[in-house]
């Protein structure tokens, strides 16, 4: 950091990784950030992570897109062969007007044939634009975004128990917790300033039960550690709410009040005694006893969770079991109650929001009904389209397969990365007849591209983004684009006009104002307020109402305002290890590294400190292995194997492997499994079978 000597302006904006969405101050000077310091935000009051004060200087990497770029005709087959040094052997420049004209011909008319992919990390008027396009432009609602790879299990449980897919309270409310759960979630590393509030609680004498089959960082400030074995969160859970019944523990009045089924999970709760559950989670039942003690009995529990819970082909029961854990104590609309699903990327509870989903349009208002599709077309003056539900991530990549899409649209989205069974997704992109994509760097996606539109940072463009708290907050620009690159708005209005679709929008405002039509949750909340105001949560109950840090105190979203019990049953995971892949592979983030690196490989600090792509195991399966920590072992999968960095790691059970999927060199998802939740459709990168050896020459 330096002083104001340092800088030529300060400009407010929203760091653009982790959906915590701290507030940030750009500090520049020449046209280039400088450094970035932490404000008071109402989610980081000032705090910042490592990547949020480090990881700026990706801005300004010379691999940024600054030309549109066409495919050459001479170019080699497509495939992930572009080196980002000397992409000319493959692309050339191409002026904006050439390249939308291009991009727009090869997908005017075709309807069923074109998907989109649309991007958390873009602000929500680009997510809002995204969908509209499709869904105007092409007839259908094949549109998605990264949530159904990272929590559409836990917004399907939650919309269909809650009447909401988003966090009934803040994170922040804690605060006034006495016991919190944090289960399949690594907030030290993915959530990092809540994770400091998480560790404020317990100083302050609150009881934090963890629940992971990893043991992470909050594990030091646990009152109770559950390391349960992967894919048994029904089993244990369903233990923990069998205490609660059998000891009469749980909140007799709130149950009666707010909810409904109860008598259907009472009487399924009887199956999972804890004594019987304890061999299936690995947890002995005296713990898990006093974990249902110690929850029931709190005068305020929260309950967060990540993507250990959603990322199963069981996700959606895992949410359930939760749902009904919180409103059996009637733990949910009072201070330091409530259920959070901790959202990952930094705009992907606004993208969800704005409508970036295939089976609802803005506000989660569904596709199939007649009414919802009439106040949309009216406002956007157009026919009417499909009832039908659109494809998700996954069943998309599928339809390239079977030939029924042909063209694709994908903005600020790497599924050449982070699809599961990725050889297969990389299979399907080359196999597209046209492809677009939009985005800042030439990913790994954008290998596959036929015409490349150079987009914006998040520190070159204005708009809004939402966190996982609700908290809608304003991104401001500090820096001008590099060469031709453009906002992403911009790009996309372009793109609608040559499409015919009659779009005149001049600013992201005149966006907001568009969505706030038919967007309820938006109600007291305009462009002008969150320019002074920098955030307001939503709902907000009046132009100077902050907004609601806590919903649902007096009844839920749903028929005569009651949430549901849905009962869980166990189901296993889908990869079952056996004699040839006896191991359990869990996917996900390390603290330097964002998703699929395209950011935070490019930023020197981060890049710095993770170089190098590396897998964590037990010191006693490294020893069995004959491999010693900083050597190569080779994962292999059924549907692939890659060579990899061995570190040693006591917080892995020594049947498991856990891999980042930031690296491209050793890409964890050719060895993910594809198989689905069926009602998030959400793939269960955490646990697919695998076989680790030693590296040859390890
Ligand atoms: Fe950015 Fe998340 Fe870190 Fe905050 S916690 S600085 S939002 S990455």
């Amino acid at each position: 950091v330096g002083d104001s000597a340092d800088f030529d302006k300060e400009v407010a904006s929203v760091c653009p990784f982790c959906g915590v969405g701290c507030q940030i101050s750009l500090k520049v000077k020449d046209n280039k950030v400088k450094y970035v310091e932490g404000i008071n935000g109402p989610a980081n009051e000032g705090r910042l992570c490592v990547k949020g004060r480090f990881g700026f200087d990706y801005i300004h990497h010379d691999h940024r897109l600054t030309t549109p770029l066409i495919r050459r005709d001479d170019a080699p087959a497509k495939g992930l062969n572009v080196d980002p040094g000397s992409w000319d052997e493959v692309f050339r420049e191409a002026s904006w007007d050439e390249a939308l004209d291009f991009a727009a011909k090869s997908l005017k008319g075709r309807g069923r044939e074109v998907a989109g992919f649309g991007s958390a990390k873009c602000t929500n008027e680009e997510a809002y634009l995204f969908q509209k396009m499709i869904r105007q432009g092409f007839g259908h609602n094949n549109v998605d975004h990264c949530t159904r790879l990272c929590h559409a299990s836990s917004v399907a449980a939650l919309m269909e128990n809650v009447g909401s897919g988003a966090v009934t309270a803040t994170f922040n409310e804690i605060e006034n917790a006495d016991v919190a759960i944090v289960i399949g979630a690594n907030p030290v590393e993915n959530h990092p300033v809540a994770a400091t509030y998480f560790k404020q609680f317990t100083k302050r004498g609150g009881k934090l039960i963890v629940m992971d089959p990893r043991g992470q960082g909050l594990r030091r400030f646990a009152s109770h550690m559950l390391q349960f074995r992967p894919g048994t969160d029904v089993a244990m859970l369903n233990a923990i709410m069998h205490v609660i019944v059998e000891e009469g523990l749980y909140d007799e009045q709130y149950i009666k009040a707010y909810t409904e089924n109860w008598e259907a999970e009472k009487a399924h709760l009887k199956d999972f005694p804890p004594e019987a559950m304890a061999a299936v989670c690995g947890i002995e039942a005296e713990v898990l006893r006093a974990v249902a003690r110690t929850f029931a009995g709190a005068k305020a529990g929260m309950i967060f969770w990540g993507m250990g819970v959603s990322q199963h082909i069981h996700g959606t029961d895992n949410s359930l079991c939760l749902i009904s854990l919180a409103l059996m104590t009637g733990h949910v609309g009072r201070p330091g109650t409530g259920l959070h699903p901790l959202r990952g990327q930094n705009n992907v509870q606004g993208a969800s929001d704005a409508g970036l989903i295939p089976m609802f349009l803005p506000d989660y208002q569904p596709v199939d009904d007649d009414g919802v599709r009439s106040a949309f077309t009216e406002v956007w003056g157009s026919d009417d389209f499909s009832a039908e539900k659109g494809l998700t991530v996954t069943e998309i990549m599928d339809a390239v397969h079977d030939g029924e899409i042909k063209a694709m649209y994908v903005l600020g989205e790497n599924p050449a990365m982070s699809d599961p069974d990725v050889d297969d997704a990389r299979a399907a992109l080359a196999k597209l007849d046209h492809l677009v994509v939009q985005d800042i760097f030439l990913t790994e996606t954008a290998n596959y591209a036929d015409v490349i539109l150079p987009a914006s940072a998040f520190a070159e463009k204005s708009g809004t983004v939402t966190n996982t708290n609700r908290q809608v907050q304003m991104g401001r620009p500090a820096v001008t684009p590099p060469g031709e690159a453009r906002e992403d708005w911009w790009i996309e209005v372009e793109l609608a006009k040559r499409l015919g679709l009659g779009w005149n929008y001049t600013s992201p405002a005149e966006v907001f104002a568009e969505m706030k039509r038919n967007m309820a949750s938006l109600d007291n909340i305009t462009w002008d307020r969150l320019a002074q105001e920098n955030a307001v949560t939503y709902p907000s109950l009046s132009e100077t109402d902050p907004g609601q840090a806590i919903v649902f105190s007096e009844g839920f979203p749903r028929p005569e305002g009651r949430a549901k019990f849905t009962p869980a049953a166990i189901v296993a995971p889908d990869d079952a290890p056996d004699d040839a892949y006896p191991m359990i592979l869990t996917t996900g983030r390390q603290l330097e590294h964002w998703h699929t690196g395209s950011m935070t490989r490019r930023s020197k600090v981060l890049d710095g400190l993770e170089p190098e792509a590396n897998c964590s195991l037990h010191p006693s399966t490294l020893r069995r292995l004959g491999v010693a920590p900083g050597e190569h072992v080779r994962l292999s999968s059924k549907r692939g194997s890659i060579e990899i960095m061995a570190r040693a790691d006591r917080a892995v059970a020594p049947d498991m492997v856990f891999l980042p999927f930031a690296y491209v060199e050793a890409a964890a998802n050719i060895l993910t499994n594809p198989a689905v939740d069926p009602y998030g459709k959400i793939p269960e990168f955490k646990f697919s079978a695998v076989r680790v050896e030693a590296a040859k020459g390890a």
